[in-house]
């Protein structure tokens, strides 16, 4: 028999950091490996925020695959997986026909979760992608050119909703927050003509996190003139904005989707067994009753021992285990035993626009110009995993 084919699916965090290690932990000369990805670009799907809200230009988040992945070692295949058919070691794709694998390692990613509410893909912006970032940031921007060339312009037309308080929705109000007046000078429209509305189902902005960085996160928003729902579930959207379940409505013609994600529909389609599209992995993060199948990143479930809830998808766990999963393609290539995920959770830290930001890292609360700082040093890392220090040169962010 040849070398065993590996095969990567998905060129974000999880599927990026596996092709920049494998070869770390593998002899080169054991394995072929082939990284597949519907673009020839990578995407910082955590920086997304900025980009849609016009505070980063689009490019500043991506990067092209050929320059942080030797393709002379690994074969990039640009093209879309349509389905994984375990049984027959085979992968489907869109344009180039099929691609055949001793052993997969799938990280395509999430799509948004919509929990049924109806409207959301008619009416509502909700692609975390690169593509879908910037329709948001153009649309906004087209809001506010065309009011004042409007003879009857809708009040409407200048709201700006976002459903869902969770990490994407806050994130992306600080940073929509931020831009506002810029947008409001470039096209002559006054402040007090534009809207902001965040609407939460649950009794707090940020479920699960820590109440006084909520409180100060909310605060410096609400100064910034955004409008928190909270408690207040949404129920439908249309194309006058957000219907309420408790039948009030949020008259909005931009809203922005971000009530959280569900994993991506590939592996549906492929007959693995999910919840919410994501595989509740074995401890050595292979899909049950598969051998030769890995899933990592947010169409993975791992359980918190702690808590015994599911983990929240993040890009700091898709890393960890990128790391897991070329350790333990080498040890099945060479008999070895195979290593348990554990992963490390160092803490979460989100921004809010500006020079704003709140976290918990490790046990420590951290909040404005400490908590930006923090944060930028976090996407800098991860620019140094993947690229050593001429990446973070290139695309690094200035932390102060
Ligand atoms: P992704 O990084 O999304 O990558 C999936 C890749 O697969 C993409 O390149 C996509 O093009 C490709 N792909 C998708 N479908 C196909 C297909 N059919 N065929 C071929 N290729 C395909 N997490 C944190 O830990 N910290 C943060 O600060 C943070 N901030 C966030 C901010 C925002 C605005 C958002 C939306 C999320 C944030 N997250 C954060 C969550 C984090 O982005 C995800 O958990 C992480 O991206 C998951 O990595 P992944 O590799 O599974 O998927
Ligand atoms: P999320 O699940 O964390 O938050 C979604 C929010 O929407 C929740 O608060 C939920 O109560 C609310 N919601 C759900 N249905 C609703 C409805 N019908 N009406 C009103 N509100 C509703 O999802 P997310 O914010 O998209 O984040 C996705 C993942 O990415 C999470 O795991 C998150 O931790 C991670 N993330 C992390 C960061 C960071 O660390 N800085 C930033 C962004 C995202």
């Amino acid at each position: 028999a040849g070398k065993p084919n590996i095969l990567i699916l998905g060129a974000g965090y999880a599927g990026m950091v596996t092709a920049a290690k494998i070869f770390k932990k593998i002899d080169q000369n054991q394995a072929n490996v082939t990284l597949i990805s519907k673009h020839d670009y990578h995407y910082q799907t955590t920086w997304l925020h900025e980009p849609a809200a016009g505070t980063m230009h689009p490019d500043r988040t991506r990067m092209n695959i050929k320059d942080v992945i030797d393709t002379t070692k690994i074969k990039f295949i640009q093209d879309e997986v349509v389905e994984i058919k375990p049984a027959e070691n085979k992968v489907v794709l869109k344009n180039t026909g099929s691609a055949e694998y001793d052993y997969i390692v799938t990280g395509l990613g999430a799509v948004p979760e919509t929990f049924g509410v109806e409207g959301v893909f008619e009416h509502a912006y909700s692609k975390w992608t690169l593509n879908g970032a910037r329709q948001i940031k153009d649309h906004i921007e087209y809001m506010f050119s065309k009011y004042n060339n409007d003879p009857e312009p809708k009040e409407a037309d200048l709201s700006f909703a976002v459903a869902g308080a969770g990490f994407t929705g806050m994130e992306f109000i600080g940073e929509l927050s931020e831009r506002i007046p810029e947008l409001s000078k470039k096209y002559d429209i006054p402040m007090n003509k534009i809207k902001m509305y965040v609407v939460e189902a649950a009794p707090t902005a940020l479920p699960g996190f820590d109440p006084e960085l909520v409180e100060y996160a909310m605060n410096l928003l609400e100064n910034r003139g955004v409008e928190f729902k909270i408690n207040t579930p949404i129920s439908a959207v249309t194309a006058e904005g957000l219907v309420l379940k408790n039948g009030e409505e949020v008259k909005a013609s931009t809203v922005v989707w971000a009530t959280g994600v569900r994993g991506n529909p590939v592996i549906e389609k492929s007959g693995f067994e999910n919840m919410r599209g994501r595989v509740k992995v074995d401890k050595d993060l292979r899909a049950p009753g598969y051998e030769n199948v890995f899933i990592i990143g947010d169409c993975s479930l791992i359980i918190n021992e702690e808590t015994e809830r599911p983990y929240p998808p993040t890009a700091q766990i898709a890393m960890q285990q990128a790391v897991t999963v070329a350790n333990n393609l080498n040890a099945l290539i060479n008999n070895k035993a195979l290593e348990e995920f554990k992963p490390e959770i160092k803490g979460t830290v989100a921004s809010l626009g500006g020079k704003e930001a709140i976290g918990v890292i490790g046990k420590r609360k951290v909040f404005g110009t400490s908590a930006n700082f923090m944060k930028k040093m976090i996407d800098n890392r991860y620019l140094w995993i993947l690229g050593g220090p001429g990446l973070v040169l290139k695309k690094g962010k200035n932390p102060f």
